[in-house]
């Protein structure tokens, strides 16, 4: 005899939509429950969240009415059973292939929000697609995971490409590279390799920091760097840090990386966060009201603009799913999971809250990416009153400034240092202590 679960599930099958069963209830499993009730498995606490304010009373009626007596049914969360996340797999395929493996040709300067987070990095590709090869050779663009490095590097190749018909403009990522020369090597073709990467009118290597380590392509790259340099070529780089900060990284293609214009790129300030999401959801045709840009905007933070793609990618996908609009009340559900306030993050506003008033700095600024010296100390501050008076996690604190721990494991250590040394540190930080 079937089970009653397994006919429950049959009957959920052909009554609910199936995008939504095979989200939520494919992968739920029937555990050794009492005679009278089931008792299901979810493989994370969100999928049981979202059954439980979804799916339960479903599930319930359904399995009363096949038993024909009432069935109590209970949620726990179960070990083992795989993790996937629903709304990405209910999403349409497309959906998920564009935000794995971007289009580079959707990648321009049309499409890249400038802020104060990206607009030296964005003045100096302006000025690269003006003079190719001109002052700004080679063009090294840096920072974190997911601020558009990539998309800047092809912006560059693309706008190249349209005002330069004649130019042969290269960009690859330097794995590829690697792997081209390594397989060259392999099969005796490096003439091959040569003719086709010194003979370019401008040759673009994003995340160039993965050639580092690597003896025979370093060396070969430096070769490549240096007879494009002199035959007035512009070269474009992106990198994950900076070049001095790149490990195993050849001095000599350091100082070459060094010897153009560094720009860095980092995380978006609120309004350009807005505007990133604006933007985004007018390609997607995506309808988005002024109060749900706002709550996004608000509650995506310290995030990358790959994160920001992917709440609206979830947003959307989740309005499909439920067949809804996307109100707030759907992006509070949707992405608030993803963003809680959480503990720690109120304690960290307390904090923010006292130094503001103290320091005489907004919050705002506080957690911005604004930096001046006196900003610069106040965020100090906090992160030193977070970690020595609290006890959060480095790594927490870090995250909500943007930064890895170790920048927060200096602020601690500059801090010790100028209270011991400066009367009205100590002063300062005593107080603030004190009124906490
Ligand atoms: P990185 O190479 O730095 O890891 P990407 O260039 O791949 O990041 O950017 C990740 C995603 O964010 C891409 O889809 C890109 O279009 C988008 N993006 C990043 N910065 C911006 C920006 N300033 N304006 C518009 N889209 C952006
Ligand atoms: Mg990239």
């Amino acid at each position: 005899m079937e089970s009653l679960w397994n006919q429950t599930l049959a009957e959920l099958r052909s009554s609910l939509p199936l995008p939504e069963f095979t989200a939520w209830i494919a992968c739920l499993r029937s555990a050794r429950g009492a005679d009278d009730g089931l008792t299901v498995e979810a493989p994370s606490v969100f999928h049981l969240n979202w059954v439980q304010q979804h799916f339960l009373d479903r599930i319930r009626s359904t399995a009363t009415q096949l038993a024909g007596h009432p069935v109590a049914v209970s949620l726990s969360v179960g070990s083992g059973i795989p993790v996937r996340d629903p709304i990405v797999a209910a999403s349409s395929p497309p959906v998920i292939r564009k935000s794995a493996a971007p289009g580079h040709q959707g990648f321009t300067f049309e499409s890249f929000v400038v802020g104060p987070c990206n607009e030296l990095a964005h003045a100096g590709a302006r000025a690269v697609v003006e003079h190719p090869g001109g002052v700004y050779n080679p063009l090294f663009v840096h920072g974190g995971v997911g601020l558009g490095k990539t998309h800047l590097v092809y912006a560059i190749a693309n706008a190249v490409r349209q005002r330069f018909r004649n130019y042969r403009v290269l960009s690859i990522g330097a794995e590829l590279f690697v792997n081209e020369m390594v397989s060259s090597v392999r099969r005796q073709e490096m003439e091959r390799f040569h003719q086709r990467f010194r003979k370019v009118d401008t040759l673009m290597v994003d995340d160039v920091q993965f050639i580092a380590g690597k003896e025979r392509t370093q060396e070969e790259f430096l070769h490549t760097f240096n007879l494009l340099c002199a035959a007035g070529k512009q070269i474009v780089l992106s990198s994950d840090k900076p070049p001095r900060d790149i490990a195993n990284l050849e001095v000599g293609l350091r100082n070459r990386f060094e010897g153009g214009l560094t720009v860095e790129v980092t995380r978006p300030d609120r309004d350009t966060r807005r505007r990133i999401l604006t933007l985004k959801a007018t390609q997607r045709g995506i309808a988005l009201s002024g109060e749900v840009l706002d709550y996004l905007a608000d509650r995506v933070r310290a995030a990358s603009v790959r994160e920001l793609e992917g709440a609206l990618t979830r947003l959307k996908a989740m309005a499909t799913l439920v067949g809804r609009e996307i109100d707030l009340a759907l992006a509070e559900e949707t992405v608030g999971r993803l963003y809680p306030v959480t503990r720690e993050r109120v304690t960290m506003e307390r904090v923010e809250s006292l130094v503001s008033e103290v320091l005489g700095v907004p919050p705002a600024v506080l957690v911005s990416d604004q930096r001046n010296a006196r900003l610069v100390f106040a965020r100090q501050v906090s992160m030193y009153l977070m970690r020595k008076q609290i006890g959060l996690p480095l790594a927490a604190i870090g995250e909500r400034y943007g930064r890895d721990h170790t920048t927060v494991l200096h602020a601690v250590r500059v801090i010790d240092a100028r209270r011991a040394g400066d009367p009205e540190v100590r002063r300062l930080v005593t107080t603030l202590e004190e009124r906490l």
